[in-house]
């Protein structure tokens, strides 16, 4: 399934320009003055996110059937560059909301799951984040040792998780986890959508950084969290892939604000 992309018509066209003049007249008007004050604090940026939210800039490659705008990633990195021109921490929380927490569930969620979790998500009623980092497992992402064992209904999941943008914030949270950790990569990861307040999910520590003072990077601590069946994003042992999708439109996303950045240098 591939998202919807902007066909490059004259009417896409001025809606992208009018899209951008939006995103940076809210970027100069309502993110710069909370700046300094959100870098010396180091705090989540709650009321510029809300109104990213309002702004409808939480569901914009989702097409609007899911309750997106539909903008498919070409409005999406649109956005994210006219942010990244003011603040990289409001296009980081952006960024892992939809690459790495929406754009895997539109593309391997069933419809049940997408009706439960993306709509919300792509509304701006709930926020996502990402979870396959562990003290172990960086780089080499296949080697997470986060296990997840079936029991009953559910899995159990149990491990430490780390440096999980919206990790302290996210209403949802999409958690790499091995049900099978001597297959790795190949048949021993699966993908959870896990929900704040699920029993035995808390979230730990947040990382203290040099930059990106906005975001949290959180620790995330499972400990016989029952996560039900019905919450496994695709196959059982091909969370990896689904893993691997979310870090490829989140490389689209990275470049954009990247680009951004350099330009509001
Ligand atoms: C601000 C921030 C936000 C993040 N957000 C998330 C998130 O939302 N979700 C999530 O799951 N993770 C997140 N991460 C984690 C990020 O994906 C990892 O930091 C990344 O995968 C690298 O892992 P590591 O930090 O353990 O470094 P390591 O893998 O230990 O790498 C350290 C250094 O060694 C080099 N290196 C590694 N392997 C090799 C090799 N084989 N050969 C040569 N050089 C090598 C690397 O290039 C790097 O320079 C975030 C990290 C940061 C800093």
């Amino acid at each position: 399934m591939t998202m919807p992309s902007v066909e490059p018509t004259l009417d896409r066209e001025a809606t992208l320009a009018a899209l951008r003049s939006t995103v940076a007249r809210f970027a100069s008007e309502e993110v710069a003055p909370i700046l300094s004050e959100m870098d010396e604090r180091e705090v989540f940026p709650e009321a510029t996110v809300r109104r990213m939210k309002e702004l409808g800039f939480f569901g914009l490659p989702i097409p609007e059937e899911y309750g997106g705008l539909g903008l498919g990633k070409t409005g999406y990195c649109a956005v994210v560059e006219e942010l990244s021109k003011v603040d990289a921490s409001h296009a980081a929380i952006l960024g892992a909301h939809t690459s790495l927490g929406m754009t895997p569930l539109y593309y391997f969620g069933t419809e049940e799951q997408k009706q439960r979790f993306l709509v919300p998500a792509a509304r701006g009623e709930h926020l996502m984040a990402f979870s396959l980092t562990e003290p172990g497992s960086g780089s080499d992402s296949g080697a997470l040792v986060t296990s997840a064992r079936a029991e009953g209904d559910c899995y159990l999941l149990n491990g430490e998780k780390i440096y999980v943008t919206n990790g302290a914030e996210a209403n949802v949270v999409l958690v790499l986890a091995a049900n099978d950790v001597k297959l790795g990569p190949r048949g021993g990861i699966t993908a959870f959508l896990v929900e704040k307040g699920t029993r035995g999910f808390t979230v730990g520590r947040l990382e203290k950084k040099m930059g990106l003072h906005g975001t949290s990077t959180a620790q995330l601590l499972f400990q016989d969290c029952a996560v039900p069946k019905e919450n496994v994003l695709g196959e059982v042992g091909r969370g990896f892939v689904v893993a691997m999708t979310a870090l490829d439109v989140g490389r689209l996303s990275l470049g954009a604000g990247s680009l951004g950045g350099m330009q509001g240098a």
